[in-house]
């Protein structure tokens, strides 16, 4: 797929609201190297594509059950985002529905999924390059517990840190899209109560990785706390690794420098 900038290769530490204004700023930055894709075509053939493999590799990840689910990818002005009623974890790029900003239909032959105004208020509001939503199952179920998944772990920083349950409300009504546009407030991650999960950021590679980096960091949760009171990383510890991602360029692979 075709990309403006050249992305870093490794996860991106979200912006968060709680660390200091010149880390966030620079946090900020480092996130938004990231730019969405341009428009390829008017058919958006690869971004379809993109899509449906995406959506075939969350399946095999176990993150997807049967129809429910929902993926898309943005270029420019346009979205290409899966069809309602398709079973996502065999999904075709002509499963793939291309719609504006506004949500009308420019491309494909199939209705758009019923949280696409979930997906559009992300792009609006966020100006990201890409929305996940899953019923994974560890998600799920910690969405049917807790009001937020606390920082257990430092990865979680990657999502912005703690990570917010947005109240239940219907599924496809501008009430769960609002209620999850506020949770995603400075983070690239939601859970949505009783419901799944969303992730977003500027590359569709990314939110996958985010999908999956929620679903575990909600599954060592679960373990932890069958054991325990999880213990919650301090905003200090938070702001340690911010610090040391920062100075060790964390997450990015570094040649062995050559032998004098
Ligand atoms: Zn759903």
């Amino acid at each position: 797929m075709r990309r403006s900038g050249v992305p870093p290769s490794g996860p991106v530490l979200a912006w968060t609201k709680e660390l200091p204004p010149n880390l966030n700023v620079t946090l900020f930055h480092v996130y938004a190297t990231f730019a969405p894709m341009t428009a390829s075509s008017s058919a958006m053939d690869r971004e379809r594509t993109a899509v449906a493999d995406a959506c075939r590799r969350l399946g095999a990840e176990g993150l997807l059950i049967g129809t429910a689910g929902n993926v898309s990818v943005r270029a420019g002005d346009r979205v290409a985002i899966t069809a309602t009623g398709a079973v996502l974890a065999a999904l075709t790029p002509d499963q793939v529905t291309v719609v504006d900003l506004g949500g009308e239909v420019v491309a494909g032959s199939l209705r758009p999924t019923s949280e696409l105004d979930l997906h559009l208020g992300v792009y609006r509001r966020y100006g990201t390059g890409a929305v996940v939503h899953t019923h994974a199952p560890m998600a799920t179920a910690v969405s049917c517990v807790l009001d937020e998944l606390p920082c257990i772990h430092y990865q979680l920083l990657a999502l912005g840190g703690t990570v917010r349950v947005a109240p239940y409300a219907t599924f496809g009504t501008p009430e769960l899209a609002e209620a999850v546009l506020a949770a995603l407030d400075g983070r690239s991650a939601a859970l949505l109560a009783n419901h799944g999960a969303v992730t977003h950021a500027p590359t569709l590679d990314t939110a996958v990785e985010n999908a999956l980096l929620l679903e575990w960091a909600c599954g060592v949760y679960q373990r932890a706390a069958a054991m325990g009171r999880p213990r919650v990383l301090d905003e200090r510890q938070q702001l340690a690794v911010v610090e040391a991602a920062i100075a060790r360029d964390y997450g990015t692979t570094h040649p062995v420098p050559p032998a004098q």
